[in-house]
């Protein structure tokens, strides 16, 4: 005899068309995307918590796509045209994100991106990198200039120790909570389900169907399965070659004449940091211990902590202590190659998975890739 009533059988256990499993960036644009291309399909999404959690609530909000350091060392590794793709597709992102979210629903302020360079080679060279990205990025954000030298503005912005500074006008700041719980409130407006409290164990995928069995006594099927669950796919997909990456951010109580205004990378992405009003939120330095932040667990660590604070005093010139109000982390999924891992892993799963820590702008793009793998 089951244990389910008729209604619950019918409703909330009945066969799906597609499931998503993590309701986070990737698992909502997904959902979204599939459900604005295919408006009769029933699509579930299963989350494992009561709000998304991994990296989409916990990063640092910042719609960018790509420094300069960033995008070079991209293209030193992947090549010129892969480089150009990833850059493109967060470009068009970002577009997407202002148009179907809206702007002011997400706070977001196009405040502008900036890197500030250390022992980077000589002015010239600088000139010249910047020559040269600008040259290649024209066609994507059609600007004759989205990096330029600001150097002289350093020490009026509220940085100190520092050779080089360069701007991009087009990155923004987002609120990252707001994001999530909009695209949540469009998923469900257009008639996406979403089921918290589920977490997916494993699954059978007999090539008519998936069961997916979870800490519910009740499986659910589908007729094809979406796997959005970035850094905590190794459980269930071991083969794929992703690596977890905790990332961890400090937020300062709020300093008084807050010079410091916009988003801003260093180190290749490796620290950031940015205003939210007039307290610092600043994250990062997990290269200064990688073998440690190779992890899923949250709980965040002194040593990283505390390097983030000597950043703080090293390189922000402020008129006051700083004191700490309250730090967190998430993580993030990394593949070898940068690239997100978007495929069919059998006959009815696919994967979603591994932004490489860009995921704000590359989610809703990687979105559009995933649904071209179903056929309703
Ligand atoms: C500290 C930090 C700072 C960052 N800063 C930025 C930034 O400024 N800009 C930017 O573009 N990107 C940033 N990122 C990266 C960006 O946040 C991610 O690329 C993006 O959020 C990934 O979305 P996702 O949906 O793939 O993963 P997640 O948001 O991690 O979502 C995965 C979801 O799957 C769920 N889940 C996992 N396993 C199961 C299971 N077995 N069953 C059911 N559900 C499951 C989890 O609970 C989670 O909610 C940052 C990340 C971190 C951690």
């Amino acid at each position: 005899m089951s244990i389910l009533s008729l209604w619950e059988k019918e409703t909330y256990y009945a066969k799906n068309d597609v499931i998503i499993v993590g309701g986070g960036l990737m698992g909502l644009w997904t959902a979204v995307e599939l459900i604005e291309q295919h408006p009769l399909l029933k699509i579930t999404i299963l989350e494992r918590h009561v709000t998304p959690l991994g990296a989409s609530t916990r990063n640092a909000g910042f719609a960018c796509f790509g420094s300069l350091t960033e995008l070079l060392t991209d293209e030193a590794k992947m090549g010129t045209e892969a480089m150009l793709q990833i850059a493109a597709m967060r470009y068009k992102g970002i577009q997407k994100i202002k148009r179907l979210v809206g702007e002011e629903s997400i706070d977001l302020d196009s405040c502008g991106g900036y890197e500030p360079l250390l022992n980077y080679h000589s002015a010239e060279f600088l000139q010249d990198q910047i020559h040269y990205l600008n040259h290649l990025l024209q066609p994507i954000t059609g600007k004759h200039n989205t990096f330029s030298d600001v150097t002289s503005n350093i020490e009026s912005i509220g940085l100190k120790n520092f050779d080089h500074l360069v701007y991009n006008p087009l990155e923004a700041g987002i609120h990252s909570g707001k994001l999530v719980r909009m695209l949540s409130q469009i998923a469900l407006n257009k008639g996406v389900h979403i089921l918290n409290g589920i977490t997916v164990k494993s699954w059978n995928d007999n090539n008519h169907e998936v069961e997916l069995f979870t800490n519910s006594p009740i499986s659910f099927k589908a007729s094809t399965v979406i796997v959005c669950t970035n850094g905590f796919t190794p459980s269930l997909l071991p083969d794929l070659n992703i690596e977890p990456a905790r990332g961890q951010i400090i937020l300062t109580k709020p300093i008084a004449d807050l010079r410091i205004r916009g988003t801003f990378h260093f180190d290749e992405g490796f620290y950031y940091w940015r205003n939210v009003g007039n307290r610092i939120l600043l994250g990062g330095a997990r290269n200064s211990d990688f073998e440690n932040e190779r992890t899923t667990n949250l709980d965040g660590s002194d040593f990283i902590r505390e390097t983030l604070v000597q950043f703080i005093q090293k390189h922000f010139d402020l008129n006051s202590s700083v004191e700490i109000e309250q730090s967190w982390s998430g993580i993030m999924a990394f593949t070898p190659d940068k690239l997100p891992i978007c495929k069919k892993v059998s006959t009815n799963i696919i994967t979603a998975i591994a932004c490489n820590g860009m995921g704000v702008a590359l989610t809703p793009i990687v979105a559009e890739s995933v649904i071209q793998h179903i056929n309703p």
